[in-house]
């Protein structure tokens, strides 16, 4: 069954129907010729208005073609359907040769590697770490430690101050009072931890590392407190290292005395950076009587011996760092090289 105005209609919608590149342009074409609006269907719902003898011929030939276009949509669609999981699914392949990508690590930072180090090396001595608060009181800071108010030796140390009687510890060893307050002799300890000082230039920072050390039992000498620090100096900067002591003076110690190690940088010959062959590390001496006494232990029963030094310092001379700045401004090309 022929009619010109129903092949028109066909002739299009199977050209359209050829040309289309997508499911989705399939869908558009099937709404345009067959959907409610659609070209066939308002052909359709007007016979009505068409001379009486056209009607069942344009009708008869216009659903041959309704039914027509039906199945080839319907074919089409479902190839390009077909066609185009087949995309989806080659485009979502993995591949398995690919290299992974790697998650970045972090890594220690050399501050504190350098304390663990000193821990564990104090640790294997039978050394056990005691830890304190950052924000400390006059007298646990200074008084106890046989710096009372007035003192010259407060001058040494620039204090930032909290209150009339709080401040930030300018040193760890108020952790010494702590414990000795709280056990009975022998004590045994290490305490690493931050401490603050009103000071800031190339070598000083406001906030800095120390660890200190401290021995108390009876007959504790002088000779203990050299032979452990050389032990620590060999494990630390290797077996050849030597140190020598220096007269000083600290209030909470007597005598005291300050410790330089043998320059690992040049050997002892000499260089830019010891300028005579040996390496400030460490201040020490024996626990000074008086300190014994405010914390209730018996002077003339146990002695002992303390030591205390810059993390910071340590590294630097470990690193070859001149400047303490860059260990605190998180630089990753500058922490990266200690990865
Ligand atoms: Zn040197």
């Amino acid at each position: 069954m022929r009619h010109p105005r129903v092949d028109a209609i066909a002739d299009e919608a199977r050209a359209a129907i050829a040309r289309a590149g997508s499911s989705a342009e399939l869908e558009q074409l099937r709404v345009r010729y067959l959907g409610r609006q659609g070209a066939l269907t308002l052909l359709l719902r007007s016979l009505g208005t068409l001379p009486e003898k056209e009607r069942p011929l344009v009708g008869a030939a216009a659903n041959e073609v309704k039914r027509e276009l039906e199945a080839l949509l319907e074919l089409k669609l479902t190839q390009r359907r077909e066609a185009e999981r087949r995309q989806e699914r080659a485009r979502q392949r993995l591949d398995l040769t690919l290299p992974g990508r790697r998650p970045p690590l972090g890594s220690c930072h050399p501050l504190t590697r350098v304390q663990d180090e000193i821990i564990a090396i104090f640790v294997g001595l039978g050394f056990s770490v005691a830890e304190g608060p950052e924000i400390e009181s006059d007298y646990f800071n200074f008084e106890a430690l046989n710096i009372p108010k007035d003192h010259p030796a407060r001058d040494m140390q620039d204090t930032f101050y909290l209150s009339e009687d709080t401040l930030l510890r300018t040193h760890t060893s108020p952790v010494q009072i702590r414990t000795m307050q709280s056990q009975r002799p022998p004590v045994r300890i290490i305490c690493p931890g931050r401490v603050y000082r009103r000071d800031a230039d190339i070598t000083h920072s406001p906030m800095f590392h120390q660890v200190e050390g401290l021995a108390v039992d009876r007959q504790v000498s002088m000779a203990d407190l050299k032979g452990t620090l050389e032990l620590f100096a060999r494990e630390m900067f290797g077996p050849r290292s030597r140190i020598r002591f220096r007269p000083s003076f600290f209030p909470f110690t007597e005598p005291s005395a300050e410790v330089d190690v043998l320059c690992f940088l040049c050997g002892g010959s000499g260089c830019r950076v010891c300028k005579d062959g040996w390496l400030e590390i460490l201040g020490s001496g024996m626990v000074h009587p008086q300190v014994l006494g405010n914390v209730g232990y018996d002077p003339e029963e146990v002695t002992g011996w303390a030591f205390g030094m810059g993390i910071e310092r340590i590294a630097m001379l470990k690193y070859g760092v001149d400047d303490i700045r860059l260990f605190f401004e998180n630089d990753l090309r500058f922490l990266r090289q200690f990865a």
